[in-house]
């Protein structure tokens, strides 16, 4: 992350229309609505700015070593992923919705675990 763009003081969520600063609480720049956690694909992957403007959809969550969330975005327009500090007032229901996806639907059936 060596972007130099200065983060906008406001900006409105593609997806629910929410107003939202461009920091967190935490005074860390905001690429994420904290409400539904879509994201707008502004940025590319090597910190310049994207021509592609479309929203992201939030697919999934990783964990730092330190134990920080990193939340991961898909663009639904060309694809690319890209990933982003977790703040605080981030939606946790949403959060934890995406964390569980995977294991309220597994590829394979549950007894199997029983057996192991
Ligand atoms: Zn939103
Ligand atoms: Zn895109």
């Amino acid at each position: 992350m060596s972007s130099t763009e200065p983060n906008p003081a406001t900006f409105t969520c593609v997806r629910c229309g929410l107003a939202v600063r461009g920091f967190g609480p935490d005074g860390d720049p905001r690429d994420h609505c904290p409400s539904c956690l879509s994201s707008r694909h502004v940025v590319d992957q090597t910190g310049g700015t994207a021509r592609c403007g479309g929203r992201m959809t939030p697919i999934s969550v990783a964990v730092q070593r330190g134990g920080a969330w990193l939340l991961v975005h898909r663009c639904v327009l060309c694809d690319e992923m890209s990933e982003g500090p977790v703040a605080s007032d981030d939606n946790h229901l949403v959060l934890m919705g995406i964390a569980v996806r995977p294991l309220a639907a597994p590829p394979f059936p549950l007894d199997l675990l029983g057996e192991v």
